[in-house]
């Protein structure tokens, strides 16, 4: 969505709502198509004694996979985000601050970005979730399999390599 921010950027205490839906279906997060559905974008944007800010809130149901076990994690996700817009960078360049080129605000884009950045590095279906057997990739929270054990002991390991010379 564009949003025609030229009358907002003249007028104190001209304020614009928004409420809109922003596709990430494209989205790929590993595994994940995380946003299958609209996430959908809710704020507004203002100008108060001449400081123009966009204050929002992303909802959306994630549909995340398990880092470990590759399970899928389906949970709400709701993000808030603060801007300050401006027409131009001044001397001092900050990162908060965003510039609205020809005073027309890409919406799309800021969200895209502002949600992209907010998504967590990793998921995991539960906190201790045993993951996949590396061996014959048996999911390990529902059944144990015999290859973890002979893996995990190095001395077994050691002398297996001994008995092979
Ligand atoms: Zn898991
Ligand atoms: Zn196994």
């Amino acid at each position: 969505m564009m949003i025609d921010l030229k009358q907002l950027f003249e007028i104190e205490g001209e304020s614009v709502r928004i409420d809109c839906n922003l596709d990430l279906s494209e989205l790929q997060l590993g595994n994940a198509t995380p946003f299958t559905e609209p996430v959908h974008l809710d704020g507004v944007i203002r100008n108060r004694a001449g400081v123009v800010s966009l204050s929002y809130t992303a909802r959306a149901v994630a549909h995340f996979v398990c880092d470990r076990c590759l399970a899928p994690v389906d949970t709400p996700v709701v993000y808030r985000f603060e801007h300050i817009l401006v027409k131009q960078v001044n001397r001092d360049s900050n990162d908060e601050l965003i510039v609205v080129p020809n005073l027309v605000l890409d919406l799309d884009e800021l969200a895209s970005s502002d949600v992209i950045l907010e998504l967590p590095s990793k998921v995991l279906c539960k906190e201790d979730c045993k993951g996949l057997c590396p061996v014959c990739g048996a999911n390990r929270n529902e059944q144990s399999c015999e290859c973890t054990q002979k893996r995990i002991d190095p001395r077994l390991e050691i002398l297996s390599k001994l008995l092979e010379n």
